[in-house]
């Protein structure tokens, strides 16, 4: 038998920049007295993630679903909004917490992201945008998405929580859809410990954001409307700027790991995964692979439990579905036939360990361990 890893393996963990270039940072917060309420080391960041992520205009949040949210509501929607089930609660609450109803749509087989058939199936009258997610690091079909927007003048969000630096033919992705959201929690590749963007094409749209995220405070003397507290603290953001500087080598760490994953699972029967199109650029923020119980032998289920002997400890992400959850499955659009493929790839995938202070070595023995599974 293998032996298990001496220390726990995650499936991820967190850039820590040098705690000195942290402490910088915080030192001129200390002497500027000013911890929050766009702040200069704020106003750095923002400008810093408008250029890395090559968007016309970004505004930063505490955090991804404060930043949904306004999305939401800086689009004056109402009625229904067509989501993916397969996704981060995150996503279908904050159409719930704009009093909007999702409406689920399912996904396609090969990339995980919602499928643009079932999306124009859902469309009806009270129908108002498309909530899509950049599932793992991977674009949705954009073109088509945009295609159906127009055809139905529908806004399309995109959560891209995932999506950190995915590029579609060298267009980053920040540039698709009305609005697209970036989440800076710890587990994503660059973050904040917490914290989130938007990004816009148009300037008047950050000015409306922004009021938004502010309480909805014109000035001293005028509150427009009900705004809220979406605002990143200068802490928040002196970890961002320290992180930021990290990001190019981790990302080079996880290439690397990526491709060992990839030699070691190559002809593994039942083991499948995500391939990475030549025109598209992923974030590298998961790797995950997709277990065919028929092929394979054990399920999903088992391969993440068995894991755990061997002190490696994987993600069933995103089990349970949104559309199963008690405060959605009563939903017409959360029926489990209308969803026949988001039933099926939650039960088959998982989140392999991806960071950089990960080994190769560490790589192959996981990858070992897996198909030890498959004799035993
Ligand atoms: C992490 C995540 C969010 C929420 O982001 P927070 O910053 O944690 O609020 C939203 N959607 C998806 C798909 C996520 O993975």
């Amino acid at each position: 038998m293998i032996q298990p890893f001496s220390k726990p393996i995650y499936v991820t963990r967190p850039i820590l920049p040098d705690l000195k270039s942290v402490v910088t940072h915080l030192r001129d917060v200390w002497d500027s007295q000013l911890l929050t309420n766009n702040g200069p080391k704020h106003q750095l960041l923002e400008a810093k993630l408008r250029d890395y992520l090559s968007v016309p205009a970004l505004s930063l949040f505490n955090n991804g679903t404060s930043a949904l949210l306004v999305a939401l509501r800086a689009l004056e929607l109402s009625g229904e909004v067509i989501t993916t089930p397969f996704t981060f609660a995150a996503t279908a609450h904050s159409i719930a917490w704009n009093g909007l109803e999702p409406v689920f749509a399912d996904i396609k087989n090969d990339d995980f992201t919602l499928d643009p058939r079932s999306i124009e199936k859902l469309i009806t009258k009270k129908t108002t945008a498309i909530l899509a997610v950049h599932v793992f690091g991977h674009p949705c079909d954009v073109h088509a998405i945009d295609e159906i927007a127009r055809h139905y003048n529908l806004r399309v969000i995109y959560d891209a929580a995932h999506a950190f630096q995915t590029e579609i033919d060298g267009t980053p992705i920040g540039q698709f859809g009305d609005l697209t959201m970036f989440s800076f929690h710890a587990t994503k590749l660059f973050h904040t410990a917490e914290g989130g963007a938007l990004a816009m094409h148009e300037p008047e749209m950050k000015n409306k954001i922004d009021l938004i995220k502010n309480f909805g405070i014109k000035n001293e003397d005028e509150i427009l409307f009900p705004g809220i507290n979406g605002k990143l603290n200068e802490v928040q953001a002196c970890v961002g700027l320290a992180t930021l500087e990290c990001v190019p080598k981790e990302r080079e760490k996880r290439r690397r790991l990526w491709s060992a994953y990839a030699k070691a699972l190559k002809n593994v029967p039942g083991v499948t995964f995500l391939e990475m199109p030549e025109k598209i650029q992923n974030s590298l923020q998961y790797l995950v692979i997709r277990i065919n119980e028929k092929e394979f032998g054990i399920s999903r289920n088992e391969v993440y439990s068995r894991f755990h002997d061997y002190n490696v400890f994987t993600r069933k992400y995103f089990f349970p579905l949104c559309s199963n959850f008690n405060c959605y499955r009563e939903l017409p659009s959360a029926q489990k036939n209308k969803l026949p493929v988001a039933n099926q790839v939650v039960n088959e995938v998982l989140s392999m360990p991806l960071y950089g202070s990960l080994t190769e070595e560490q790589v192959i023995k996981i990858c070992s361990i897996l198909v030890s599974f498959r004799a035993s």
